[in-house]
């Protein structure tokens, strides 16, 4: 009996592992597309992984020693871009997982990078702001030979905003010499950001939820949506919803989900929302996460963490849309379980692209030395995301697969393409 579910813990472990998930559907979407082995030799991890030691003096007056990584998934179409993660559950694997699904996102919308991704294991929930500065300072120059402008391109990710990017950019100019704000995106706008890049995840999810909802003929005026994860990408996502006249009936962070089938009241949760995303833990009438995924509704929109459906679940979710905001929420059996039962599952490669699409038009931006509009940035991200939407559900049709494996054949084939013509395979 011990030994039957040890195994099975083994195997949902297995089925958990974001790498492996990730490394099964390259391995599928390259065979489907013909590429040979080889190729998927070369992809299937990233070609560089750095891990380096950041010392940082603490106020204490003691000196904490942090582990922080880059990944660089594959620089065949052009430098790398991806992320920054500050959490305390940062893993090197993990890492090399968000690192490929950038390469994906960047090949699904057409963009001129590879994937890349950075984590540093600590919890910036319980640091200062001046450790949080040191940290970011030191995790830059630990890593400065291998990125910049030209090569590797960070931006934010979970627990990590536009302030730390601006102590990241201006700690890079000081090693370049130069001011640098191509080096990193996400940068405060006074400092070379982009217009539209604290919402461009939450718009690109909208425009995907948009056009999966018409594709399943449900109206969103009056559509009930929920929405676990009340951060960047959730809360954010939360509110477009509500604009565009849908009833936002759950929502949830770490802590805890609210419910209400008359409709939440978004414009106060936002209001009184943490910077980390919290909200719940100043109602009583909490529900749990696993009862939000749960919840009747039209549209679901996971927005906070990996491996949040899986075949535990996949047969309890009631919504006839999954949107993937976060990266990795749904495992591949869960994926396989929602498809089967008439689900329309947009992936995260696809529905989250939004964010990097963005950062490309900072970059652009900042190259440049030209700036524009927000309204420049929104027409040009809603015809990216439209149109990627589209490629991504058409070769799922014509190719009779499912949207996940569908994506990924979209966002491989550019890369695969570029190793072909530059000889490496
Ligand atoms: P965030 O740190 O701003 O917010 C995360 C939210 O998730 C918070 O509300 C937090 O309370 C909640 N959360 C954390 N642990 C949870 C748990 N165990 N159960 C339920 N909720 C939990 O992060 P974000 O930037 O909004 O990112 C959320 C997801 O979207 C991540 O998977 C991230 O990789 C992905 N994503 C974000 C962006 C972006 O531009 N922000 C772009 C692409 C993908």
């Amino acid at each position: 009996m011990v030994a039957e579910k040890d195994k099975a813990n083994h195997q949902e472990s297995e089925q958990n592992d974001v790498l492996k998930s990730t490394q099964t559907v390259i391995h599928h979407a390259l065979d489907k597309l013909g590429y040979p082995e080889e190729v998927y030799e070369l992809l299937k991890e990233p070609v560089r992984m750095l891990t380096v030691k950041i010392p940082v003096r603490m106020d204490d007056g003691k000196v904490k020693v942090f582990t922080g990584y880059r990944a660089q998934h594959n620089d065949a179409v052009g430098p790398t871009k991806g992320g920054i993660r500050f959490h305390p559950n940062v893993t090197e694997k993990e890492v090399k997982a968000l690192s490929i699904w950038m390469s994906l996102k960047c090949g699904i919308v057409d963009l001129p990078y590879g994937g890349g991704k950075g984590g540093i294991i600590c919890d910036p929930r319980d640091m200062s702001f001046r450790e949080l500065e040191r940290l970011s300072r030191g995790y830059v120059r630990a890593i400065s030979q291998i990125v910049g402008p030209a090569k590797d391109i960070p931006a934010p990710d979970v627990f990590t905003n536009s302030q730390i990017m601006a102590w990241m950019m201006d700690e890079y100019s000081r090693i370049d010499e130069y001011n640098s704000p191509g080096f990193i995106t996400g940068k405060p706008l006074v400092l070379g950001g982009s217009h539209g890049r604290e919402t461009a995840t939450a718009k690109g999810v909208t425009i995907c939820i948009h056009e999966a909802a018409k594709k399943k003929g449900i109206k969103l005026e009056g559509a009930r949506v929920v929405v676990q994860g009340f951060g960047n990408a959730g809360s954010f996502l939360a509110k477009f919803m509500h604009d565009a006249g849908a009833k936002v009936i759950g929502i949830s962070d770490a802590y805890g989900g609210l419910h209400d089938e008359d409709g939440l009241d978004i414009d106060y949760l936002l209001d009184r929302r943490d910077s980390f995303g919290t909200v719940t833990k100043l109602f009583n009438n909490t529900i749990t996460n696993q009862e939000l995924l749960e919840l009747d509704c039209d549209i679901l929109v996971p927005a906070a963490i990996e491996n949040q459906i899986t075949e535990r679940n996949a047969n309890n979710i009631r919504a006839s849309i999954v949107v993937e905001a976060a990266n990795g929420p749904t495992t591949l059996e869960a994926t396989k379980i929602l498809t089967e039962r008439g689900i329309l599952l947009v992936p995260d490669v696809l529905a989250s692209s939004g964010g990097v699409t963005v950062s490309y038009f900072e970059w652009v931006q900042n190259n440049q030395g030209y700036y524009w509009t927000e309204e420049e940035v929104e027409e040009k991200l809603e015809k990216i995301l439209i149109n990627s939407f589209n490629n991504v559900y058409e070769t799922s049709q014509t190719r009779r697969v499912d949207m996940r494996l569908a994506a990924y054949m979209v966002g491989v084939r550019k890369m695969a393409e570029a190793c072909r013509f530059r000889g490496w395979i």
